[in-house]
């Protein structure tokens, strides 16, 4: 063991690649560490919807730090977008934690279809806001209780109620009232679209009469 340190000490070559392999690591560390600090606050945005993401992300001031990925996918069963956690978060803390949030290529409401580039500005970041408020629901809950939170979305109807309203109230307390409601008002208002996908926006989520009274309360405590 001394004798190849000695022998590795008098060969001058190794000497001046040790050398730069420490000042290499010197240098490289901390940008390592910057690096690593960026990516933590990182949110993923197709270009197409950035803007959109951008103005719903900017109400959820307490998000910035959290790792959130907006992505589109072929085919979501039964909706238009989905927010989870990713599946390692599960073993993560909560802190850690990273969501994505799927969007349908194409927005298929009972028969219609739209193209994501086809719906209003305002009616997505409605859309968008309230998958944000989704997140902010998982990011109060422990892991063994999202657990429990898939089980009850997935069997009981009432739970699923109480979640959808629960997003809902979440992006209307962040501001977004405006926005919640155009995306509302694109599905109520809107003659091409079938009676039976009316009535289930109007059973799971908030009508517009409840999130005016939310605002009420809102502004009242405030
Ligand atoms: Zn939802």
């Amino acid at each position: 063991m001394y004798f190849k340190i000695t022998k590795v000490r008098f060969n001058p070559q190794k000497q001046i690649f040790t050398k730069n392999l420490v000042l290499s690591i010197k240098l490289l560390f901390p940008l390592l560490i910057m690096n690593s600090l960026f990516t933590t606050a990182q949110h993923v945005i197709p270009e197409s919807i950035s803007n959109q993401a951008n103005i719903a992300l900017s109400h959820f001031t307490e998000l910035n730090e959290t790792s959130i990925t907006f992505k589109f996918k072929h085919n979501i069963k039964k909706s238009t977008m989905l927010a989870q956690p990713n599946f390692w978060s599960f073993f993560k803390s909560r802190k850690k934690r990273q969501y994505k949030i799927l969007i349908s290529e194409k927005i298929l409401i009972s028969g219609k279809e739209y193209l994501t580039s086809d719906i209003p500005n305002d009616v997505m970041i409605g859309w968008l806001g309230h998958e944000l408020g989704h997140v902010i629901d998982y990011s109060n809950r422990s892991s063994l209780n999202l657990l429990w939170f898939a089980i009850k979305y997935l069997f009981s109807d009432k739970y699923l109620m109480k979640v959808e309203r629960a997003a809902d109230t979440h992006a209307v307390n962040h501001g977004m009232e405006g926005y919640i409601l155009s995306t509302k008002n694109f599905i109520l208002n809107n003659s091409e679209i079938d009676e039976i996908y009316k009535a289930r926006i109007k059973k799971y989520y908030l009508s517009p009469e409840e999130i005016m009274k939310l605002v009420n309360d809102r502004d009242l405590m405030n």
